[in-house]
């Protein structure tokens, strides 16, 4: 896969990297800017948490929000996943855009555009019960913007089967690819189709669900879905 084409070079304003995320390969594609790093993850949906259980790594895909400077997820209590990470182990986080198919006119430079992040560090567990709302509230916002005023909030007994964790964004890096094929130039003329074939993430109709009463109008943040 080619790593040549860049157009997102560092800025000044960076911090500078710890040692383990900063990236190696094609370091002008690296930002580590909050703000780059910010925008990647407030467009993303999916997160893959990975982690290590007795040597052995996992890595497993969740729903996420960016609440500051901290990347937040919640599930289940008793989820292996959230309660391996309670007790201090190290975690990984990543959030992948795919931007784009780069059909190259050889196999070799053939690449992808994309946006990406990665977070290292520890999460801790959010108990303070209004922290732990706003953090449960974010989620759902993340996923769909203005969804909170229409929908019932946690019970109690919801919010004690929840358990939350927050990530600081403290040690995070961001990788970017975007631009045309980078072909050799001896093979430039080859009767080959090279290009971009862009993607994004884009919604579908909406499905009413079956038991839903008469009169309730698909909500406008989701005839007009989009993500930002
Ligand atoms: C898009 C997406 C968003 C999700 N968001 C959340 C979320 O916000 N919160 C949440 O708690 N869960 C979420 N999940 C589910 C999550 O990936 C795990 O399945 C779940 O948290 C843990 O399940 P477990 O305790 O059974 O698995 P664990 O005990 O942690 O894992 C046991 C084994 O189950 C298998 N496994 C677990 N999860 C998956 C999976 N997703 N796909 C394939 N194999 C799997 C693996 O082999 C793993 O080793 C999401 C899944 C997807 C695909």
């Amino acid at each position: 896969m080619d790593e040549m084409y860049c157009n997102n070079g560092p800025t000044s304003s960076a911090p500078a990297p710890s040692e383990r995320i900063r990236v190696r390969r094609r370091k002008e594609r690296a930002a580590y800017e909050r703000e780059v790093i910010d925008a990647i993850l407030d467009e993303g949906l999916v997160c893959h948490v990975g982690f290590a259980v007795d040597g052995q790594p996992f890595v497993l895909p969740m729903a996420y929000a960016r609440l500051g400077g901290r990347l937040v997820i919640h599930g289940a209590s008793g989820a292996r996943l959230l309660r391996t990470l309670v007790g201090g182990v190290p975690v990984c986080v990543t959030v992948t855009l795919l931007d784009g198919l780069v059909l190259a006119r050889s196999a070799f430079h053939h690449s992808v555009n994309y946006r990406s992040v990665v977070v290292l560090g520890v999460a801790t567990e959010i108990t303070d019960e209004v922290e732990k709302a706003r953090a449960l509230e974010a989620i759902v916002e993340h996923v769909a913007p203005g969804r909170t005023a229409d929908v019932r909030a946690p019970t109690a007994a919801e919010m004690r089967a929840t358990r939350v964790l927050a990530l600081p964004l403290d040690e995070a890096s961001a990788k970017r690819r975007s631009g045309p094929p980078l072909d050799d130039e001896d093979d430039l003329a080859l009767p080959c189709w090279a290009g971009v074939l862009p993607l994004a993430q884009v919604p579908g109709r909406p499905v009413a669900d079956a038991a839903l009463p008469d009169g309730i109008p698909v909500p406008a943040y989701v005839t007009a879905y989009r993500r930002p």
